[in-house]
């Protein structure tokens, strides 16, 4: 059996997503993938330890499809699917850092990277510094000798900040760093970071890649040699995808271009409509033309993305309110799905943070974060404009 490779550039990101990384020829005729509900194979060729085919070392057809299909997606050579988005990250971080290596990373981080990052790696004798990730001018005097890692999210969470990406990948070059980035938030639809020359890509695909909100995975996409590297730690942590999952995750990428682009028509319908309201204070979106970085998302993204963040007039009080009176949208942490979701960052993603961290990540008690589904836009607008009177 193999995989459908697609070599032509030519070929559109819709097309990958159901056609890439198939198996060829299909499982017995099947035109849906099947899961192989086992936790192992038989040995029928060979007896050496690389052709056994165990569950934790993530190499059933299940997992193999997928990271065809995620590898073609973003138009790097290989990827490694992962039981969680954190398993991804850590896994990817501890096969490139050793104890008394360095590593740069941007303010306001994921809050569980955040905390591994500052907790967990300091603790296994791997330092970090901060960096602005809109000041490159400020990068060079924080880099040393043993930096080995520039570690960035393609938009911040949850302000949604765009690091100058094009200087990372230029830094990450020039000073022989690997440059990782975190594209959970833009997904493969709306920004592919190999295209600018990043040298791994991460993903929770809990969020925008399954979009369902039914299972918990992550990715690494990278070079051969690099994802072979995660991939021995990764077996040793544990961190597989179980079949299961696998098959839900493979079901739910298929409509992640229909999915992703409505989630960006409406939340930038959404953003403007908010920014509009005069019981608010301040929307973050990339696609406003009042956001920073707004020029920079544009020339580089497809799509400004399905979350917004802003802050209440009232602070946290009114914060509390809104999402008591709002009716289609959840109270609940993640984003990414089919539904709309609502979250106050500072009592649940980014609790963790000290107040002088919550402080300068500009996490304010008062902001709530949106994650827009694929309910009729005109609908959420109007339970908005009620639930803010
Ligand atoms: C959710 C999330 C993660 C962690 O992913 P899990 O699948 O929950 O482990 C990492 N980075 C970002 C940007 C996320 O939104």
């Amino acid at each position: 059996m193999s995989n459908i490779e697609f070599k032509s550039k030519n070929i559109g990101i819709e097309t990958k997503l159901i056609h890439a990384g198939e198996p060829k020829p299909r499982i017995d005729g099947s035109v849906i993938m099947p899961i192989f509900q086992t936790a192992m194979f038989e040995n029928t060729d060979s007896t050496e330890y690389h052709a056994v085919r165990y569950v934790r070392l993530n190499n059933f057809p299940n997992h193999i499809a997928l990271n065809s299909k995620l590898a073609q997606l973003e138009g790097t050579e290989d990827a490694l699917v992962c039981g969680s988005g954190m398993a991804a990250i850590t896994s990817a971080l501890l096969a490139s850092l050793n104890a008394g290596d360095h590593l740069l990373i941007q303010e306001s981080l994921y809050g569980g990277t955040h905390d591994f990052l500052t907790n967990d790696l300091v603790n296994l004798g791997i330092k970090f510094d901060f960096i602005d990730p809109d000041k490159p001018s400020s990068w060079e005097a924080k880099c040393k000798p043993n930096t080995k890692v520039i570690y960035v999210e393609t938009i911040s969470n949850p302000l949604l900040k765009i690091p100058d990406l094009k200087a990372i990948v230029a830094f990450a070059k020039a000073n022989n760093l690997i440059s990782m980035i975190d594209n959970t938030f833009a997904s493969p639809i709306n920004f592919r970071p190999f295209e600018l020359g990043f040298g791994l890509s991460l993903h929770s695909c809990t969020k925008f890649l399954n979009g369902h909100s039914d299972i918990a995975a992550g990715a690494c996409l990278g070079s051969k040699a690099q994802i072979e590297k995660i991939n021995h730690k990764l077996s040793h942590f544990g961190g597989m995808l179980d079949p299961h999952a696998a098959f839900l995750l493979h079901r739910g990428m298929k409509t992640l271009a229909l999915r992703v682009r409505y989630q960006n028509d409406s939340a930038l319908q959404i953003a403007q409509f908010l920014e509009k309201h005069p019981s608010i204070a301040k929307v973050n979106y990339p696609g406003l033309e009042s956001h920073p970085q707004h020029a920079r998302a544009k020339a580089l993204f497809a799509g400004f993305g399905g979350v917004i963040s802003f802050e209440l007039k009232g602070g946290l009080p009114a914060a509390k309110k809104f999402i008591d009176k709002v009716n289609l949208a959840t109270h609940a942490v993640s984003l990414g799905g089919i539904e709309t979701l609502i979250t106050c960052p500072a009592l649940t993603t980014h609790a963790g943070l000290s107040d002088e961290d919550k402080k300068r990540s500009g996490i304010t008690d008062g902001l709530a974060r949106l994650s827009i589904g694929i309910e009729t836009t005109s609908d959420l607008i109007a339970d908005f404009e009620q639930a803010l009177q």
